[in-house]
Formats: structure tokens, sequence, C-alpha cells
């Protein structure tokens, strides 16, 4: 007897039915999937405890206080003043520098605090490292101890914010041998013309150390320049970004602007010295990187262990686990380089070309990060609310600032081959 096509139907259901409810079991039934670690390989577990306690107040404060606000600032261009006085109590100011008031530390610490910033927003941890690596970084390295002792604590205090104007309009990469600010020494005052672009923090803050040619001998000096009392320096902030939208840059124009020689840094005489404030920072951006992978590859997990597709979360699909486990070895490669770099740095072994391969390591690794995540996002991937889009957006940045990919390669190049490339 042929079976009616009823019959074929229910047929049908019943083969195919508990392969769904299977399916619908696991995604209703299952136990909690597992949380997020992007600490794989427990680098945390590195650090003494004091230490540790710092950074779980720092994840809590990016958790807890900063997350909920962070997408929406982002969206309107605008930075977040109203976080400044609770991030003021963390008392991180001077992280990694020692005494005028700072707050010390080893740089492996500084590191993980960095790291934990970004982690939740680099625009944050942006601000951050620009104020205390870029500005009380130049005073720390080439400042004498009068000049410490004047400008350091009240930074470390975040009563004031600092910026770091290196970059120009027309100069990016060329800048050591092509910067075209000017100085020019009458007595005691220095008068400086130019402009510097790009400038983070420079819209708001208050101290920017402005790097000009000397005339005279054509070297690269440093000026702390104090932004809102000083005649001829204006700035105008960048609008419209589509990376890091919450750091405010700007245009600064300096037009005979005059500083007091006692502003000028006394340790600051050549381009070199400007070059050992950005292997610090560059140092810290490697680890901004890391942590800029770690906050995507938390919300890419969580979004695919709850996203179901076919009848089954998308965390449970070969080719989605397989884009997971390639971002955590990329955040885990990224981690244990850096923990590496941060003891050469506390050994005081860090040069330039250290802090320049894990600077295009890192950023490179993070740019493939974050396309990875916003891959696993689909469409959700380029709306704000779901935050991936927000890291994805940010990498460009970290992976263009402090010096290009291109430019630490040839600094890595130039120590590995002894052959300079730079033309
Ligand atoms: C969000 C943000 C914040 C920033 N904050 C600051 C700040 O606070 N202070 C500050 O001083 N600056 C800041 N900058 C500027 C930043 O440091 C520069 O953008 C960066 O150094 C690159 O310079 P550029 O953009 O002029 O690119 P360019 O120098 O014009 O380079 C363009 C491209 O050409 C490539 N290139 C250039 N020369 C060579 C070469 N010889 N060989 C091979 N490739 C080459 C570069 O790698 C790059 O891909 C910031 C930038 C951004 C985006």
């Amino acid at each position: 007897m042929r079976p009616s096509r009823k019959h074929l139907d229910v047929c049908r259901f019943v083969v195919r039915m508990p392969v769904v409810a299977a399916a619908v079991r696991d995604v209703k039934t299952s136990k909690a999937p597992p949380a997020p670690n992007s600490d794989f390989y427990e680098l945390a577990g590195t650090l003494g405890a004091d230490e540790l306690a710092l950074v779980r107040e720092v994840r809590a404060f990016m958790d807890s206080n900063v997350a909920p606000l962070i997408n929406r600032y982002w969206m309107d261009d605008a930075f977040p003043f109203e976080l400044l006085p609770a991030f003021k109590q963390l008392n991180l100011g001077g992280l990694g520098l020692e005494g005028y008031g700072c707050r010390g530390g080893s740089h492996k610490l500084l590191g993980f605090v960095m790291m934990e910033l970004s982690r939740g927003d680099p625009s944050f941890a942006t601000f951050f490292g620009v104020h205390d690596g870029l500005a009380m970084g130049s005073i720390y390295l080439d400042g004498s101890p009068e000049q410490k002792e004047k400008w350091l604590p009240p930074m470390a205090r975040l009563d004031k914010i600092g910026c770091f104007g290196l970059t120009e309009p027309d100069v990016g990469s060329g800048i050591a041998g092509g910067m075209t600010t000017t100085a020019v020494r009458e007595n005691d005052t220095w008068t400086l013309n130019g402009q510097k672009k790009w400038i983070g923090n420079s819209p708001w803050c208050d101290v920017s150390i402005i790097w000009a040619r000397d005339l005279a001998d054509d070297q690269v000096k440093g000026f702390i320049v104090e932004n809102k009392s000083t005649p001829g320096f204006t700035v105008e902030k960048i609008q419209d970004k589509i990376s890091l939208k919450v750091v405010q840059n700007g245009l600064i124009t300096l037009k005979d602007c005059r500083v007091p020689e006692a502003n000028r840094l006394q340790s600051g005489n050549s381009f070199r010295d400007t070059a050992r404030v950005l292997r610090m920072t560059r140092y810290a951006v490697g680890w901004m990187s890391t942590g800029c992978q770690m906050g995507a590859y938390e919300h890419t997990l969580r979004y695919a262990q709850k996203r179901v597709q076919f009848g089954k979360p998308i965390a449970a699909f070969q080719l989605v686990q397989d884009l997971l486990a390639r971002m955590l070895g990329n955040v885990t490669a990224s981690q244990c380089l850096m923990l590496r770099l941060a003891e050469m740095d506390d050994g005081g072994k860090l040069l330039d070309h250290h802090a320049s391969l894990a600077k295009s390591f890192c950023t490179a690794r993070m740019r493939e990060t974050v396309a990875w995540g916003r891959e696993v996002f689909g469409a959700n991937g380029i709306v704000i609310d779901h935050n991936i889009g927000r890291y994805f957006a940010d990498a460009e940045a970290l992976y263009s600032y402090e010096g290009t990919l291109q430019m630490q390669n040839l600094i890595v190049g130039k120590a590995i081959t002894g052959l300079s490339a730079f033309v």
C-alpha cells in the first residue's frame, strides 16, 4: 500500500523533530555557558597582591562607571567629564613614575592598568595615556628637578591635565627631521610659531608639551605651555572622527607664543630625548592594543553564546569557534609578549626597537581580532549599542598613532640589519 501524503508529512516531522528538539533543549536547558575569560594563560597571577587589587579596582571602575555611559559619549564625539571625580579616586596619576607625588609602581603594573583601561574603552585609556605617559612622561624624563617639582604633583592628582604636541598638519612620520614649528630665544624668553595636529586632550586640557625646532642649533626642544593663559596659543577641536571619538583631538596654533626659559624642558636637547618619551609610551600602546583585543573578544564570545541561528547558539558552530579561538590566540600572544617586555622594561633593558616591535605586533594582531569580532556579530557589529563597533573603529587610531606600523618596523629593521631604511 502506498503511504498517503499526510502520512509522509507526519513521518518527516517525526524524523526532524528530535533534531530540532535536541537543539532547542541545548539552548534552553543546558547549564550556563562559561563566562568569557580573556586571561587564558593566567597572567594576572604574576602580579603581587597589591598590584592585583589595583587592577581589579580599575576593572570595576571601567565595568561599573564607564561601560554604561561610553557608547553615548562616543556617538556624541564628547568626553565624559562626569567620570573624572570618580576616576581621580583611583589615584592612578603618575603610575610608573617615581616621586613628585606620582603613584609609582612597576612598569608591569602600569602595563596591566593600561590594558584594563583599554579593555573597557580604548578612548578612555588614550585620554589617560596621553596625560600620564606623553605629558607627565616628558616632564619626568626631560625636565629638571625644579620643573618636576612644580608640574608633576598637580598632574599626578589630575588637577591639571596634559597633552603632547609633536605631530604637525604636514609632517607626521617624518617629524624628527621635518619639524617646522620653530623656537627662537631672546634673553630668557622663547617665541614659538607653528601648528600641531591631532593632539589628544588639547581642546580642554591645561598643560601642553610642545616640541619645536630651535632655529639657533636646529635641534628639537620641548616646552611646557599653559594652554589657557598663554597669549597666541589657540586650539580648534578636530571634528567628525570615526575612531577614538571620545578622545578630543585638536589642531593647536602657536602664533608668537612667548614661553619663559624656565618652561623649556631642561634635559630635552634633541629629538633623541623626545624619542625616550615615545619609547615609554609605545610600550604602553602595546598593552592598550592588547586590552582593546580583550574587550572585543569578551563581547564577541558573550554575543556568540546568546545569538541563536539554525536553532543553536552561533558559538556552537565550528566556523565561529575557529574565529573565537583565533581571537583568543591573538589576545594571549600579545599578553605574553607584553609581559616579557614589562620584565625587560623593569630590568632597564627596554630599547627603542623592543618597544617598536611590540607596538607593531600587538596593533596588527588587534586589527585582526576586532575584525573577527565584528564578523561574528553580523549586522549587529556595525551598530554602537553592541559595543564591538566601538572597538573595531577605535583600533584604527591605535594602529596609526605613536608611529605607524611601517615606522615601527623601520626602527626594528634598522636594529636587526644594521642598515637604516629611513629616507
Ligand atoms: C586619534 C589620534 C590621536 C593622536 N594623538 C596625537 C597626540 O596626542 N600627539 C601627537 O603629537 N600626535 C598625535 N597623533 C598623530 C599620530 O602620531 C600620527 O598620525 C602618526 O605618527 C602618523 O602620522 P601621519 O598621520 O601624518 O601619517 P603620515 O606620516 O602622512 O603617513 C601616511 C602613511 O604613509 C606611511 N609612510 C610614511 N613614511 C613612510 C616611509 N618612509 N616608509 C614607508 N611608509 C611610510 C605611513 O606608515 C602611513 O601608512 C594622533 C593621531 C591620531 C589618529
